[in-house]
């Protein structure tokens, strides 16, 4: 844990202002009570004060300090069940829908750190998804119906191409996403709070709430030394619930990422490597993800597991980059490591609804949050302020029971079947 009570990694040794929001410690009275300082909480907050309604937030620990400000940092449209799962389930026009939403939301993204001066980049262009298989006609095909149903706008990169910016003969063609950027996550986290601020909302920092009531017509949210009574209360605490509320809980199940930093390194020895700055992922079921950073250093991310905390986590990072990228052997020391937990439901989707009238959620965004929880906060924040119902899109994707303990092995199997799957086909 840093002085600043973030878990020690790069993002919190780089931001550039630390502003610490005070804890609560009185009873206060407002329109909307928020729960959860991450991006799906701040995005509703924001998405509230917009629509005129007075909003207090409060965080359990440090505002980003779960997945918001640990993640890799790839701000892309879509969700983590992809486009093919949203289309089997939903057909072509709800499931073009939704992902229309994380489009819109990428654009508002970018529009709120040039609208807010909010310093979170450089902000890079592009994503490049490569493939470790020898099948370019399968991926063109893939393409070029993704972007037919889904105006996706990808592009298909030949093996040359892709070998010139990742120079390793481990990958083959690649897809390559030119409207997806990247960012420091933790910087915006702070960026969207100040903004917050600023327009009157209420940020609480170190406030847990312990309970949620109904009292009379509204909410009542109490904290360990304070008290926020509210006509609508929103969840946002991804998988972080414990008690709070046992049915919301039931609906998802913790899935651990890992990421590491390394130390800076030659820039020149790094592009006979690594060269280039857009932001890479693999299609193998379970990828690694990964990026360069200011003063060539590389953000190296990948695995997933359901219990295990490895103690060297670096080591498994090393191991995956030096499996793509031979040639650094000897000369890339990690700096920085830490994991991170996502929320999963087992379809994949985020859960955003109403359990009782005024009793709200936003959760469940996986691995992939940055732009739908952009969209989550915009919903439920129009559904409350304005009445809007556009929230029901995401109605199919429900909160049933994920299968508590039982649920988790299922999934640690399920992953365990995704790595062997990968072995076989690369
Ligand atoms: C290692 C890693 C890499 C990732 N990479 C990417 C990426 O590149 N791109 C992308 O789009 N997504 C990525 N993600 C996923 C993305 O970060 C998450 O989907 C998103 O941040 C979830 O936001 P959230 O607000 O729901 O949850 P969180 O950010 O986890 O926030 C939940 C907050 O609720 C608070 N809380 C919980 N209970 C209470 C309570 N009782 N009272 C008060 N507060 C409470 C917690 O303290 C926490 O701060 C990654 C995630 C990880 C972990």
């Amino acid at each position: 844990m840093t002085a600043l009570g973030y878990i020690d990694n790069y993002y919190a040794d780089t931001l550039e202002k630390d502003k610490i929001y005070p804890e609560l410690g009185e009873t206060i009275y407002t329109d909307v009570c928020v729960v959860g300082g991450g991006l799906a909480g701040l995005n509703t907050a924001l998405g509230l004060i917009e629509r005129g309604k007075s909003v207090a937030l409060v965080e359990a620990k440090r505002i980003g300090w779960g997945g918001s400000g640990r993640n890799a940092g790839f701000v892309a449209k879509g969700y983590a069940a992809d486009e093919a799962a949203l289309l089997k389930k939903l057909g072509l026009e709800k499931a073009r829908r939704l992902v229309t939403l994380t489009q819109n939301a990428r654009k508002l993204i970018r529009q709120r750190i040039n609208g807010f001066n909010i310093n979170c980049g450089p902000l890079i262009e592009g994503v490049l998804t490569v493939s470790w298989k020898d099948n370019p006609q399968e991926l063109k095909d893939y393409i070029a119906e993704t972007n037919d149903n889904f105006n996706t706008g990808f592009e298909f990169w030949p093996r040359e191409k892709v070998r010139e910016h990742c120079r390793t003969e481990k990958y083959f063609d690649g897809l390559y996403s030119p409207q997806d950027y990247q960012f420091h996550p933790l910087r915006y986290v702070h960026g969207i709070a100040r903004v917050i601020a600023d327009k009157g909302g209420r940020l609480f920092e170190n406030s847990p709430a312990l309970s949620v009531t109904k009292d009379g017509g509204g909410w009542l949210v109490k904290t360990e030394k304070g008290s926020v009574k509210a006509q609508h209360v929103v969840l946002c605490c991804s998988i972080y619930l414990d008690g709070l509320d046992k049915k919301l809980a039931n609906a998802s199940f913790p899935v651990q990422t890992y990421i590491m930093v390394t130390k800076p390194m030659d820039g020149a020895l790094l592009e006979k490597s690594i060269n280039t700055r857009h932001a890479i992922s693999d299609m193998r079921f379970c990828s690694d993800y990964y990026r360069r950073l200011e003063g060539n250093r590389v953000l190296w991310g990948g695995r997933v597991a359901l219990w295990a905390n490895p103690s060297d986590i670096s080591g498994m990072m090393m191991q995956d980059m030096l499996k793509v990228y031979p040639q650094l052997a000897g000369h890339v020391q990690p700096e920085y490591q830490w994991s991170g937990l996502l929320c999963y439901a087992p379809h994949k989707m985020p859960q955003l609804g109403q359990i009782e009238p005024g009793y709200w959620y936003n959760t469940g965004f996986g691995g992939h949050g940055l732009a739908p929880t952009t969209v989550g906060g915009e919903l439920i924040a129009a559904a409350i302020a304005q009445g809007d119902d556009g929230y029901k899109a995401f109605e199919p994707f429900g909160i049933g029971y994920a299968g508590g303990k039982m649920g988790r092995y299922v999934a640690q199997l399920v992953y365990l079947w995704w790595r062997a799957r990968d072995y076989i086909s690369v």
